[in-house]
């Protein structure tokens, strides 16, 4: 008998994208809708602070599917579509231009957001953030030869960005409230080695600061005022102070939100029939023991094949640790795992030499690694984090012993 049902996924990003891809995988031969706020077809992100804002190239390679692909699939997209509300009663999503969209299961795959900078002279033109395909190309062409690039927080964007900005030739000031970048995330160790790596690039990299007002001539941004008042000179201002879950539809209509949409293992929300995927899904992790919320990449990637099983009212892959990656300058590096800055840290290899692997401990036992220059290590370390035993701290810096022999 043919499925009458109808499926819509709200959000075009890579974790809507990967969603109707594994609904048909799996079998769903209903009505298959995607609602895509931005005028291209699903992409993935990561190309946009690496290669593609470098380059201006490989852009095709970073779309999902193409146009036929999804037509192949009978796959309804329909790109520069804006949902406003959903109306759980009776089963609608409800578009900018009004129309009523009906579904009998609903994901949410609505992404996150750069988090505004809620200063004074925000909205000055050349302030700007990096989210989109547009913003890149944008940015690209103001990493320029001798230009003065200031990014507001030292995060992931804000690094990555000094990277290109710094092969491009422009002047580059980093400006970070804590007292390292990446700190939250990597604790002191290993935030040192960013820290040292983008000063030997030649970035003014400025920790423990307090930006205070962006400050412009004729609407255009000239500058960035600190708490001490100083001044750091500006063409152009990058902000990167982390990404908000899009949770305004959720929250409307009613859903658990609370850091995101709160979801059980496989991402059904406080409606039955409505899920949540990627950057804005609340997650419960059965391995973690706790709810997780990751912005990265791979979850967005991984995290479909789980929760359109839900949908389907079948069984879906166990979840993935935490992943995510970056390239900076001659650094590349893999994480794995969900580390906790206050965790010990093991390392073997040369941490100042920047080949390395780096392992965060909690109580002997291993939450997460970090390989730094060095590579094909990612199934032994998840390995490691796995097994949740605790392992000999001289043996895990000891790079003679097999990662494998020590669970
Ligand atoms: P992020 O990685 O969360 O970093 C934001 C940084 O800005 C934090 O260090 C934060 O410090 C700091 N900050 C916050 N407010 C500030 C202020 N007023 N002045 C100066 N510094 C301030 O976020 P992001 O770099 O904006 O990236 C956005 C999203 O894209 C994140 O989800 C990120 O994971 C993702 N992304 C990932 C990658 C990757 O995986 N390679 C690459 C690019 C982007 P506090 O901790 O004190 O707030």
């Amino acid at each position: 008998m043919a499925d009458e049902r109808t499926f819509v996924v709200v959000g075009g990003g890579l974790a809507g994208a990967k969603s109707v891809e594994a609904l048909r995988d799996k079998g769903f031969e209903g009505r298959l809708i995607l609602l895509a706020g931005e005028d291209h077809l699903p992409y993935e992100r990561p190309p946009l602070s690496k290669d593609y804002l470098k380059t201006g190239e490989g852009l095709g390679d970073a779309f999902v599917h193409d146009q036929d692909w999804y037509a192949a699939h009978d796959i309804e997209v329909r790109t520069g579509t804006v949902v406003t509300s959903i109306d759980r009663d009776s089963h609608v999503v409800v578009t900018a231009t009004g129309e009523r969209v009906g579904w009998d299961r609903l994901l949410l795959a609505t992404g996150s957001s750069p988090r505004h900078l809620d200063l004074l002279g925000a909205d000055l033109d050349g302030v700007v953030s990096l989210r989109t395909i547009e913003d890149s190309d944008r940015l690209r062409g103001a990493l320029v030869q001798d230009a003065r690039v200031v990014l507001v927080g030292g995060g992931w964007i804000g690094l990555e960005v000094a990277a290109a900005a710094r092969e491009a030739g422009s002047t580059v000031t980093v400006l970070e409230s804590l007292d390292l970048p990446l700190v939250r995330v990597l604790g002191p160790t290993v935030a040192t080695v960013f820290a040292d790596l983008h000063r030997e690039h030649g970035v003014d990299l400025r920790t423990g600061v307090q930006v205070e007002e962006l400050v412009g001539e004729d609407g255009s941004v000239t500058g960035v005022r600190l708490a001490d008042g100083s001044t750091v000179p500006a063409d152009l201002v990058v902000v990167g102070i982390g990404a908000v879950p899009n949770t305004a539809l959720a929250e409307d209509a009613g859903l658990e939100v609370d850091n995101g949409v709160v979801a059980d293992a496989v991402g059904r929300t406080s409606d039955p029939d409505v899920f949540a995927v990627g950057d804005v899904a609340n997650v419960d992790h059965p391995f973690l023991g706790r709810l997780v919320r990751v912005e990265h990449w791979a979850n967005a990637l991984n995290q479909p094949a789980i929760v359109t099983a839900a949908m389907l009212d079948q069984f879906g892959p166990e979840p993935e640790l935490p992943f995510f990656f970056t390239d900076q300058y001659d650094l590349g590096m893999e994480y794995h795992g969900l580390g906790d800055p206050e965790d010990d840290v093991v390392v073997r290899g040369d941490l100042e030499g920047r080949e390395f692997i780096a392992f965060w401990l909690r109580d002997g036992v291993v939450t997460a690694g970090m390989n730094v220059n060095v590579w094909d290590v990612g199934d032994a370390v998840k390995g490691l984090i796995r097994s949740g035993k605790q392992v000999d701290r001289a043996k895990l810096a000891d790079g003679r012993v097999s990662l494998e022999n020590l669970t």
